[in-house]
């Protein structure tokens, strides 16, 4: 389905709008462009039609239609859960962990400069989370728990249902940021527990600017978008409503097509990432093989620059990326990878690669053919590489230790 000479492997950056959506959200634009709060005829259909995609993503994840707030992205719904959880508490502690997504880390440090307390989570170098760690961070004055499904950058996924049992058993509130997870793993909210839980619609072949929050029945909540009364109180601002239908719609897609993430998606992930790290020496892949996302693969390659590698994939028309979009542009390492414990060297050299249902056997193909001597180009100049002539002071023996290391744990 890609474009000639555009293969792209960034699924968990943004997604294709799938052709099925946009024809789903045409008509909002177009014809029913009203205020769906307006009280004549005319916005009658365009309330209906918001209602519908309410319950639409209400099945995505098990809630009842009531639970769901629209809003206007995933950050949003994100710094809507901690917000809320915080001025309903009057508690002023939330634990979250170091690999979430910027959303979180960056409200968690605003929180800090604000004078809240925030306890960051560590990951082992597989990118787990230690639930003895959790249970102890919890105290009298925690106001929330956040810890995302499942992980942007490497797919590693975290045992969310054990995570809002041990919060229930404290009476501690738990949100999630799912926001990866939809079309890849079953999501029933009742099943997992949590309290909040957050989308994104742009994750999931729709466009970009609408997510929504889960919050369930019962659950004190205080807006953080403060206006007119739509969502039930829980955020102001006129719905953008060619955007929740487009929601709606790609909200059923991803509930069919799960089976096709699992199956031949993970089979193309799983082809990719086992012939890359065979083929190209001194590889190994970030982040444990299980549990992850079934689409996700993050590898690192020593003795390059992702930049660079990245910069000659973008030449050969493949769309990858080096950790997170929200984060492009800052030459820091991952703030993910350097959690895992990755020495900086180690992070920048690698890349993520996100497949989706519009990938097929050829693109694999492509990215296997051009991906190898790129990496082989780049390390025969590269003053990291030890086999480089002019290289004198870097430690071999100490890198390949680190690199065994780092391949072992798991
Ligand atoms: C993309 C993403 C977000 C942010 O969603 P936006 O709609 O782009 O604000 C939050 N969390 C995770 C895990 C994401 O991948």
């Amino acid at each position: 389905m890609s474009a000639p000479g555009f293969y792209y492997f960034d699924n968990n950056a943004t997604t294709r709008v799938a052709p099925e959506v946009v024809e789903a959200m045409l008509p909002y634009l177009t014809r029913y462009w009203g205020n769906p709060s307006s009280a004549y005829g005319f916005a009658h259909p365009i309330a209906a039609a918001v209602e519908k995609a309410r319950e639409q993503v209400a099945a995505l994840i098990h809630a009842d239609p009531k639970e769901i707030a629209f809003t206007s992205c995933g950050t949003e719904s994100n710094n809507a859960a901690f917000h809320s959880a915080l001025v309903t508490t009057g508690r002023r502690h939330v634990v979250t962990t170091a690999v979430e997504h910027s959303a979180n880390i960056n409200f968690g440090q605003y929180l800090e400069k604000r004078g809240y307390e925030v306890t960051w989570l560590p990951v082992d170098s597989a990118g787990a989370l230690d639930l003895r760690l959790l249970e102890k961070a919890i105290r009298p004055d925690t106001a929330l728990v956040s810890v995302m499904w499942a992980n942007n950058e490497t797919g590693v996924l975290f045992p969310i249902q054990e995570i809002a049992a041990l919060c229930r058993s404290k009476g501690v509130l738990c949100h999630t940021d799912a926001v990866q997870t939809p079309g890849k793993l079953k999501i029933d909210v009742r099943e997992l527990g949590v309290d909040m839980l957050s989308l994104s619609a742009h994750k999931l072949h729709a466009p970009k600017g609408i997510g929504l929050l889960y919050v369930k029945k019962r659950t004190r909540f205080q807006p953080y978008v403060i206006g007119g009364h739509q969502e039930r109180g829980r955020r102001g601002g006129t719905e953008n409503v060619a955007n929740i239908v487009a929601f709606g719609r790609a909200a059923e897609l991803a509930l069919s097509r799960l089976d096709e993430e699992n199956t031949r998606v993970r089979a193309l992930r799983d082809r990719m990432e086992d012939t890359l790290l065979r083929v190209i020496p001194q590889s190994a892949r970030n982040g444990a093989r299980e549990p992850r996302l079934p689409n996700t693969s993050n590898l690192a390659f020593d003795f390059v620059e992702a930049e660079a590698v990245l910069m000659l994939l973008d030449q050969a028309g493949i769309c990858a990326s080096s950790g997170s979009a929200c984060t492009t542009g800052s030459l820091d390492p991952s703030h993910v990878l350097s959690a895992m414990g990755l020495p900086p060297m180690r992070a920048r050299g690698s890349l993520r690669f996100s497949l989706g249902v519009y990938n097929t056997d050829a693109d694999v193909e492509y990215l296997l053919e051009k991906l190898p001597p790129i990496v082989q180009k780049l390390r025969a100049i590269s003053p990291l590489n030890p086999d480089h002539p002019d290289n004198t002071a870097y430690d071999v023996a100490a890198a390949r230790k680190k690199h065994a290391t780092h391949q072992t744990a798991e």
